[in-house]
């Protein structure tokens, strides 16, 4: 879920298409973020999926759904709790006299509001709900990561992008309920998605967890946000591993993340990435033990084939193989694509990653330059 526009889904279907590529094959992938509980849980769908994946969580209405099919599918399953931008005004930060005042804090905080907006706001206040106390949500989320061991947290992240639809909250499974939304002019304001996820991400260190990060228009935000938690944290930072999903960050901020942050992954997905012609750039920058896949898909009878389709994208950008049967052991320089990205999904859910020191930064800042200037001045 990483669109701009929060109605762009997909309708759901029953029956997943037939998959040529062989089970034993099927078995090592792993869709790093999907949401299958967006849409109604086929059991025999679920018991006949060939991957394994990890399924998201967005808001309060979901965590539950993605628990419940964690406790379902176990080893196909890791949950994923967290709440997704585009519903962070429903967490009030700090106590409100009113749902009132704690939206209008939000969207009208000038002292003087332009008659237009105060006009949006009155027509969007009727559709949204009384906010959750982040500590209520905070209580909630930590006994979900709890209960699940490998539990991650996600999806959370930045937008600047989205706008409050004027349409109540929709009930799961969301793509039976969502229709063309109106939406309302206003953005939830980065200070307060930056309070919400903050608070998530401690949460996550302190319970040494993984996360599934989005960002939206956000690169520069996203980039500050990294750099602080790593100082607020310390050691502690590097002993997990964030993903940054079908981000649309260049090709340059990403190789500058990696270089920052031993901890830090990127995931692409055909179905948010295809739509910018810079995501096999992203790939080709990507160093090849960082890189990871997903499909991003709202709807269990596709994700195997939504994987699939990047995967085949990410073995012709890398000019890696693509295995047509499991061999048990292979030399590195022989391994394929799926054998690649299973590697780097154990890298990244074991975590513990070695501090970059800045010595080391200016060595790989040194070695860049060289190679920079071996292939011509890149960069204006
Ligand atoms: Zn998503």
């Amino acid at each position: 879920m990483c669109s701009s526009d929060p109605t762009e889904i997909s309708t759901p279907s029953s029956a997943p298409p037939a998959f040529p590529i062989p089970a034993d094959v099927l078995a090592h992938v792993v869709d790093v973020h999907c949401h299958p509980t967006d849409s109604p849980i086929s059991q025999d769908v679920m018991s006949s999926l060939p991957i394994r994946i990890c399924a998201m969580a967005t808001r309060g209405s979901d965590q539950a759904l993605v628990a419940d099919l964690a406790r379902a599918h176990p080893s196909k399953v890791v949950p994923c709790f967290g709440y997704h931008p585009w519903f962070t005004h429903w967490i009030a930060v700090r106590p409100a006299e009113s749902r009132e005042t704690h939206y209008r804090a939000l969207f009208l905080p000038e002292a003087a509001p332009k008659a237009q907006n105060i006009e949006a706001f009155e027509r969007l206040l009727p559709f949204l709900p009384e906010p959750t106390p982040l500590a209520d949500m905070l209580a909630e989320l930590e006994s979900h990561l709890l209960e699940f061991p490998d539990a991650m947290l996600g999806e959370v992240g930045l937008d600047r992008a989205c706008r409050v639809p004027c349409a109540p909250p929709a009930p799961p499974p969301y793509v039976l309920h969502d229709t063309r939304r109106d939406l309302s002019p206003f953005t939830i304001p980065l200070e307060h998605q930056l309070a919400v996820l903050e608070a998530q991400i401690d949460l996550a260190v302190r319970l040494r967890r993984n996360v599934s990060f989005h960002s939206v228009k956000s690169q520069q935000a996203t980039v500050e946000l990294l750099d602080r938690l790593k100082t607020r944290h310390g050691d502690a930072w590097c002993a997990i591993s964030i993903d940054m999903h079908s981000c649309g960050l260049s090709a340059q901020t990403w190789k500058d993340i990696e270089r920052k942050h031993s901890n830090v992954f990127l995931s692409l997905s055909t179905v948010i990435n295809s739509r910018s012609p810079n995501h096999r750039d992203l790939i080709r920058e990507c160093s090849p033990n960082r890189l990871m896949v997903e499909s991003d898909y709202n709807d269990a009878a596709h994700l195997t084939s939504q994987t699939w389709d990047i995967i085949k994208v990410v073995a012709e950008a890398k000019g890696w193989p693509i295995e047509d049967h499991w061999e048990a052991d292979l030399s590195e320089d022989q391994w394929g694509v799926v054998r690649r990205l299973e590697n780097n999904f154990q890298l990244f859910q074991r975590g513990g990653h070695a501090p970059i020191r800045k010595k080391d930064r200016r060595k790989l800042l040194l070695e860049d330059w060289e190679s920079d200037d071996e292939s011509g001045p890149r960069r204006a």
